[in-house]
C-alpha cells in the first residue's frame, strides 16, 4: 500500500464521516423543529348549535291524514297525499330545529295513534298541541281539483277569520309562500273546515301546499327540492309570526 493510497482512503473515510455527521445533525434539527411546532389540530366537525331545550319555543306541525286516511291522490293514483304531507312536515321540522324552534309532529310515520273516526282524529291532533303547550299548530296538506286539472294549481292557506292570531299566523305563512316556485292562491276562510272548526286559543293555520291533480304542482311537491322550497317558506312564516330572526 503506497502513501498516496493511504491518504486517499483517509480522505474518503473523512468524507463518509462528515456526511454521517451532517445527516445526524439535519435529523436532529428536524426533530427539534417538530417538537416546537404545535400538535396537529383534530379535524373539526361541524356541530349545529341548538338553543338549550328549555328556551326553545314549541310548535306542532300536523302532517295531514295518515294511516287509514290517505287524503287526496294524484290523477294516476300513485301519489297519496298523506305521504307528501309527511315528507314536507319532516323537512319543516328539521328547518325549524335549525332555527331553534322545536317542532312536534302529530304523527312520526304513517301510523296514527287515534281511531278512524274523523272527529276524534281532529281532536287528537289538537290535543297533541294543547298537551305540549305549543305556541301554534300548522297543518300540512295537498289539494286536488275535481276538473280542469291543468288550470287549477297553487297553494292555499286557510285560517278561521274569527281567530285573530290564527289569521296573523296564516297571513305570515301566506306572504312567505309567494317566494316558492308555486303559484299562491287567495287565502281561504277555514272556519267551516277541518281542524279550524274548533274554537280554541291555539293559533291554527292549514296549508294546502299545491294540487296533486296538476302536473306542475305534482312534480314540485314530489321532488326533494320542491318539498324543501315549500317547507322553508312555511318555516319563515312561522319564525316571522314568532318574532324570531333568521338568515
Ligand atoms: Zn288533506
Amino acid at each position: 500500500m503506497g502513501k498516496k493510497v493511504v491518504k486517499r482512503k483517509l480522505r474518503v473515510d473523512r468524507l463518509i464521516m462528515l456526511i454521517g455527521v451532517c445527516v445526524i445533525m439535519i435529523a436532529g434539527v428536524i426533530q427539534i423543529f417538530r417538537m416546537m411546532l404545535p400538535a396537529p389540530k383534530p379535524i373539526e366537525t361541524e356541530v349545529m348549535e341548538y338553543k338549550p331545550q328549555e328556551d326553545r319555543p314549541i310548535v306542532v306541525i300536523d302532517p295531514g291524514h295518515g294511516g287509514y286516511d290517505g287524503g287526496t291522490l294524484s290523477l294516476d293514483g300513485t301519489v297519496v297525499e298523506k305521504d307528501v304531507n309527511m315528507q314536507i312536515a319532516s323537512k319543516l321540522k328539521n328547518i325549524l330545529a335549525y332555527y331553534g324552534v322545536e317542532a312536534i309532529l302529530t304523527r312520526e310515520s304513517d301510523e296514527v295513534s287515534w281511531s278512524s273516526d274523523n272527529e276524534e282524529d281532529l281532536y287528537a291532533r289538537l290535543d297533541i298541541a294543547n298537551q305540549n303547550n305549543a305556541l301554534l299548530l300548522v297543518s300540512i296538506h295537498c289539494n286536488a281539483a275535481e276538473s280542469d286539472f291543468e288550470n287549477i294549481s297553487g297553494i292555499e292557506v286557510y285560517a278561521n277569520p274569527e281567530q285573530s292570531e290564527s289569521m296573523r299566523l296564516a297571513e305570515s305563512i301566506n306572504q312567505h309562500l309567494s317566494d316558492t316556485d308555486l303559484n299562491v292562491r287567495e287565502m281561504k276562510d277555514g272556519s267551516v273546515y277541518h281542524i279550524m272548526v274548533f274554537n280554541n286559543d291555539l293559533p291554527v293555520a292549514l296549508v294546502e301546499t299545491g294540487f296533486l291533480t296538476n302536473s306542475y304542482d305534482l312534480a314540485h311537491l314530489t321532488s326533494p327540492y320542491g318539498q324543501s322550497d315549500v317547507a322553508l317558506e312555511v318555516a319563515h312564516g312561522i319564525l316571522d309570526y314568532l318574532g324570531m330572526t333568521y338568515e
